[in-house]
This record gives structure tokens, C-alpha cells and sequence, in this order.
């Protein structure tokens, strides 16, 4: 039996705020990003993603106090989902997680884009990863398919260049932490209880800083607007993902630089759509090229052209597939085909001559002519012989 509270490792009489804070704690420790190819902590992932989607909803959690998990089992409340009433996919974890982390929007240019993602919670110790960011890049259809690079600006936390990072103005003025005595932990006792905690006094740091750094206030690291070039492979499409390892903020106290999170967006195209690496392309035809075949010149999604051949007698709404004109694999495995759907139009704007010759041609047919014609009414026989 899930229990959603001991999930996230808290009280039943845990607040709003102390559900978020739990949900962001264990969601920073299981992520996919920081965890990967390691299926335990995918499943705990969506384990805690669930328990935080319901517990941080007061509609929900109602419920659940009400009802237990149950509530949330298929047939239930739908958006809980899934069929045992876990979430299904990863998609819906991290969609749930990068609410919690106050993600979604963005969008135009300058800073204002980039937002603190990972590392805002601090963690014990003087070592701390700087903040992931996240910016949203939107590409054009012919960008997304044969890939680009893009120049952006970021502004990051960077390592400070006068005092390399110390935050000290000279090396003498670092002075072990007088509290801790260097160890950046201090011990409590209470009772039977020895406790440990961040040192009050240095922040973890186990030192102090008597004459700061003036360029970065002691801080060891200065904001500083940085251009970067995000290469993007051939055949990305909306939804996906570029992680570029250390291009978030440095790091503090010689803690890793954090990520960078490029999430994609494709505009679309006015004659071609995207299915996986697919391009489906709609290819309309006269009525008489339908009927006696023809050859098509069509521009294909990379920017070329290819022939294609319309046998004689085909059919609206028949795909017609071409090889390897599609997408470029985004993992470097081949590429997808283009298939093209073939739309019969009915001639409109007829003169007289035309009509006339129709009309000829109406005398002139045969049952064999139409033979899904044929078998409808045949069926249609049937249903009203009774
Ligand atoms: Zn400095
Ligand atoms: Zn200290």
C-alpha cells in the first residue's frame, strides 16, 4: 500500500509548504538528470512525483486523506492515472517536477528567459553545485532538420577572476571559522541526543573572510554575461531536451558547475509535418492523373527534391513511401521516409467542352470502373432486403 506521506517522508499534518520542500528535496536527489540509466531512482522518481501531484492539490488531497490511494486508481480521478494508479510515464514525473520548480513559460530574448532550475536548496557542507538553468529555443522546420548552431548570451555566476574563487582579498585575510574550528559543522547535545548541524557562523564553509574580495563581495563569484554556442543536432523536435553539462552557474565553495537545459521547440511547416522522424506530406492530384499515373517533382523536407512515380489508378487517401527522405535520426540512426498522401480533387471550374466529355465518359462506364461503388451498393441490397 503506497503512502504518500511516508513517500515524501513527512507528517499527515505536513503544511503546503513543508510538502514542497519535501517534494523538492527528494526530486533533486532522484532525478533521471542526476541518476542516470538507474531504474531505482527512475521509480522513485515517479513515486515522490506522484505523491507531490496529489498531496500538493488540497482538492486531492482531501480525497486522499479521505479515501486513501484508492481515489486515485483508474476509473478514479483521472489525472493521477495510470493503471495502478502510479504515474505511468516519465513525462507526467517531470512535467510534475518542473511545476514544482516553477518551470514552463519563458520565451523571447535576453536574460529574462533563464530562471534558477536545480541547486536552489542549499546543501549541507561548504561545497555547493551552482543552479541549472533552463531556456526555451525555438527553431524553424528547416533549422530542426538539418541542425544549427545557435549564439546565445547567458548570464551566469562565474568564477571571480581577482580572487579565483576564495572571496578573500589576499590569502591572508582566510581565517579558520573560530565556531567550528574549520569543520563547518557544529555538534549539539541534548539530552542522549548528539546532533549536527550547518555551523551558524561560516555557513558550512569552515572559514571566514576577513577582508572581502571587492569584485565579488566575498561571494567568489560574479554574475557575468557569457556567449555560448548551442549545437543542435539534425532532426530535433518539440519536446526534446539539450543538456549542456557546466554552462549553468559555478559552482560554490568548489562545488561543479551546474547544467544548462535547452528545451526545443519547432515552429511548423506549411507543407510538411512531423510524425517521429516521418514527414508526411498531403500531394493533391487532378482526376485524370490519378486515373493514368504520373510523375511528381517534390521538395523534400532536407531542402532537395525527389522524383516520385503515381502508379495508374490510385486512389485518394492512398500513402505512398519514399525511402529515406525523411527526418535525420536525432540519435545518428538513419533516417525516417517521407510518405506522401495523395488527395484526388474533383475538378471544379468546368467549361461546357469539359462537361460534355464527362458526360460521355458517365455513358461510357462500366461497373468494373467503380468497384468500391459496386460493393457499397451491394451491401446497402442487403440491409434493405429485410
Ligand atoms: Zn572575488
Ligand atoms: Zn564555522
Amino acid at each position: 500500500m503506497t503512502d504518500y506521506y511516508e513517500t515524501l517522508g513527512i507528517s499527515r499534518s505536513a503544511s503546503q509548504d513543508e510538502i514542497k520542500k519535501a517534494y523538492r528535496k527528494n526530486a533533486l536527489k532522484y532525478h533521471p538528470d542526476r541518476n542516470p540509466g538507474d531504474a531505482a531512482a527512475e521509480k522513485q522518481f515517479k513515486k515522490i512525483s506522484e505523491a507531490y501531484e496529489v498531496l500538493s492539490d488540497e482538492k486531492k488531497k482531501q480525497m486522499y486523506d479521505q479515501y486513501g490511494p484508492e481515489a486515485f486508481q483508474a476509473g478514479g480521478m483521472g489525472s493521477a492515472g495510470g493503471p495502478h494508479g502510479g504515474f505511468s510515464s516519465m513525462e507526467e514525473a517531470l512535467r510534475t517536477f518542473m511545476h514544482a520548480f516553477g518551470g514552463g513559460g519563458g520565451g523571447g530574448g535576453g536574460d529574462s528567459i533563464f530562471d534558477s532550475f536545480f541547486g536552489s536548496d542549499a546543501e549541507e557542507g561548504g561545497a555547493r553545485q551552482g543552479s541549472s538553468k533552463k531556456m526555451n529555443l525555438t527553431l524553424t522546420f528547416e533549422e530542426a532538420m538539418q541542425g544549427v548552431e545557435k549564439e546565445v548570451a547567458l548570464t551566469n555566476y562565474v568564477c571571480c577572476g581577482k580572487c579565483d574563487g576564495s572571496g578573500a582579498a589576499s590569502s591572508s585575510s582566510i581565517k579558520k571559522c573560530s565556531r567550528c574550528k574549520g569543520s563547518g559543522q557544529v555538534h549539539q547535545s541534548r539530552g542522549f541526543f548528539s546532533m549536527t548541524s550547518v555551523c551558524p557562523q561560516c555557513y558550512g564553509k569552515g572559514k571566514m573572510i576577513s577582508d572581502p574580495c571587492t569584485d565579488c563581495r566575498g561571494e567568489g563569484r560574479v554574475k557575468k554575461k557569457t556567449p555560448i554556442t548551442i549545437k543542435v543536432p539534425p532532426g530535433v523536435d518539440t519536446g526534446m531536451r539539450l543538456r549542456m553539462a557546466g554552462h549553468g552557474d559555478a559552482g560554490e565553495g568548489g562545488g561543479p558547475a551546474g547544467d544548462l537545459y535547452v528545451f526545443i521547440s519547432v515552429e511548423p511547416h506549411s507543407l510538411f509535418q512531423r510524425d517521429g522522424d516521418d514527414i508526411l506530406v498531403d500531394l493533391p492530384l487532378s482526376f485524370p492523373e490519378a486515373a493514368l499515373g504520373c510523375k511528381k517533382e517534390l521538395p523534400t523536407a532536407l531542402g532537395g527534391t525527389c522524383r516520385i512515380g503515381i502508379p495508374a489508378e490510385t486512389q485518394s487517401g492512398k500513402v505512398l513511401r519514399v525511402k529515406g527522405e525523411g527526418t535525420p535520426n536525432v540519435h545518428g540512426r538513419g533516417r525516417g521516409d517521407l510518405l506522401v498522401k495523395v488527395l484526388v480533387e474533383t475538378p471544379v471550374n468546368l467549361n461546357e467542352k469539359q462537361k460534355e466529355l464527362l458526360r460521355q465518359f458517365a455513358e461510357m462506364e462500366r461497373e468494373q470502373n467503380s468497384p468500391r461503388k459496386r460493393s457499397f451498393f451491394d451491401k446497402l441490397k442487403v440491409f434493405f432486403s429485410d
